[in-house]
């Protein structure tokens, strides 16, 4: 069974980037929903004692009565979780050593990633996320619609934006370039290089 993980910092910490009601409603609201609907669905089968990223990275294993609750909630839970740990107060700038170097050698320079990296998550129709991954050991951008994660085609994600209205409707409205061109200013470098690190 899932459960809801704790915030390295507060609510508040990442004004004026992202604002302290969004990120509250969005942890408490938002996240815990799509744990509280895994959960129920999940009680009292084999699955319940699987991890999320089990689940995930094998949904066709999921018996198919199932399939779609895991793959929207639980995708839901996995990439909050990955979202709230991918960002951080005092952070931003840009990623040095390996995965810099290997930033700057796939895309042409930091400034051309974050440009193709914006055109991605701004290319998604509707509701979904802008990805960074690692698909066997090479960058590349994409993005997933709902809660769909790249870790079900088998990809690492490294880096990953919400674009759901509800992570920026309270400050940026509909202008959601703003809200990513803000968001650059608390990317959690560190965490994304440990990510890719491991792949
Ligand atoms: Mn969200």
């Amino acid at each position: 069974m899932f459960s809801l993980p704790k915030l390295d910092y507060a609510y508040n910490a990442l004004e004026p980037h992202i604002d302290e009601l969004t990120m509250s409603i969005h942890h408490t609201k938002h996240h815990q929903a799509y744990i509280d609907n895994a959960n129920k669905a999940l009680a009292g089968t084999p699955l319940e004692n699987k991890t999320v990223e089990e689940l995930l990275t094998d949904l066709n294993a999921v018996p198919e009565d199932k399939r779609t609750i895991v793959r929207n909630h639980g995708g839901g839970h996995y990439n909050h979780s990955l979202y709230w740990k991918m960002m951080g107060p005092g952070k931003g700038g840009q990623p040095s050593g390996n995965l810099g170097d290997a930033i700057s050698t796939k895309f042409g320079g930091f400034e051309k990633f974050q440009e193709q990296f914006t055109t991605t998550a701004m290319g998604r129709f509707g509701s979904g996320w802008g990805w960074l991954v690692s698909n066997k050991g090479q960058l590349e951008l994409t993005s997933t619609q709902n809660q769909d994660t790249p870790l079900s085609e088998g990809k690492t994600p490294l880096l990953g934006l919400d674009m759901w209205e509800h992570s920026m409707y309270l400050r940026y409205q509909n202008r959601k370039a703003e809200y990513i061109k803000a968001w650059w200013n608390v990317v959690n470098w560190d965490y994304v290089a440990e990510l890719f690190k491991k792949t």
